[in-house]
């Protein structure tokens, strides 16, 4: 394999400097990496939770419109100060129960949230922007509750009372066992036996995920949290066959249990912290590979993006002016990868 070092950029974090390494591997594939978002500044904030307990009547007060309400339905003037057209008509009406709100005139139309964000004179597909004033709403509508900077799992805690309890990630209970650790699919690629013990890897001959190369998923903390099933035949990949399944929601006691691989990395919890160096790259097989030519501390994202919860476990891991090198896979997906 040969890797190129493609540029070398440091960016500042609130827990120091680290170094950002891109690498190409040939075929050179462009990524870029986003170095405006400082991840781990970011303040977290659940957009559905928000916009689910936000009160629509309330933000509208806010804003100074006066209700016309009938049932569950406000109309009136376009209060939107981009609004173009007449500035009489009641072309402007909102679905207070719902949330939603819609401009027969300017054809404004979008959730509580878009709407606050119109009403600042912020652009709603700004990401950044519409953080921003989601944030400023939580603290003026929910004041006693401090915004979460440690990560959606912190801010699940606070979700709606009457919701069903959910629980991200929770350690399993059980362990497969009888997994087959010298299949053809892991040794006809070039993994020694080293490598697959190390990894808990095997093919798996029962329940459900008979028929697939099976993958141990731990939290940072290394407990294990599931497992991922990989395909062994390459030639049935599609659509709706993907080459890899993860733990699907399901429900206990009540609860609901879900996994969600964007709050997870891959490998984090063997890398022995804090680290030089980290390469981050974005499935198993590059983690495998790797580390068996010698690289020992690699994380994989298991999708082709970075979550704001995956930067922050990266940049957990690296010591200050230590170094992240990315080396995604190829096609799309490395557009897509960037921190
Ligand atoms: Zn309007």
């Amino acid at each position: 394999m040969r890797l190129t070092v493609e540029s070398v950029s440091t960016v500042n974090r609130e827990m120091g400097t680290r170094s950002v390494v891109k690498l190409r591997v040939e075929p050179f594939v462009r990524f870029t990496l986003n170095q405006g978002h400082t991840v781990n500044n970011r303040v977290w904030i659940n957009f559905k939770e928000l916009r689910a307990r936000l009160k629509f009547e309330a933000v509208l007060r806010h804003y100074k419109v006066s209700i016309n309400r009938k049932g569950n339905q406000h109309t009136g003037v376009c209060p939107l100060p981009n609004h173009e057209g007449s500035g009489t008509a009641p072309s402007f009406s909102a679905n207070l129960e719902r949330g939603i709100f819609q401009c027969f005139s300017c054809g404004a139309k979008g959730n509580v949230l878009e709407f606050a964000a119109l009403m600042e004179g912020a652009d709603v597909k700004d990401g950044d922007a519409l953080r921003k004033v989601a944030v400023s709403l939580k603290e003026r509508f929910f004041p006693n509750e401090p915004v979460s900077r440690k990560g959606p799992q912190a801010a699940a805690k606070s979700a709606l009372p009457q919701a069903p309890a959910v629980i991200t990630n929770p350690p399993l209970d059980f362990e497969l066992k009888g997994l087959e650790a010298n299949h053809p699919s892991l040794s006809d690629r070039g993994f020694t036996p080293e490598t697959v013990s190390h990894f808990g890897l095997g093919f798996c001959s029962r329940g459900l995920l008979k028929g697939w190369l099976v993958i141990p998923l731990h939290d940072p903390e290394a407990r294990l949290v599931g497992y991922a099933g990989a395909v062994v035949d390459d030639g049935g990949i599609a659509e709706e066959n993907p080459r890899y399944r993860f733990p699907e929601k399901r429900e206990r006691n009540g609860k609901v249990i879900e996994f969600r691989r964007d709050l997870l990395l891959y490998n984090a919890h063997r890398i022995e912290k804090p680290a030089d160096a980290v390469i981050v790259t974005d499935d198993f097989p590059s983690v495998w590979w790797l580390h068996q030519h010698g690289f020992r501390n690699v994380v994989a994202t298991m999708d082709d993006g970075c979550s704001g919860e995956q930067a922050r476990l990266i940049v957990s891991l690296v010591a200050p002016g230590g170094r992240v090198w990315l080396l995604p896979q190829g096609g799309e997906a490395g557009g897509r990868f960037a921190p």
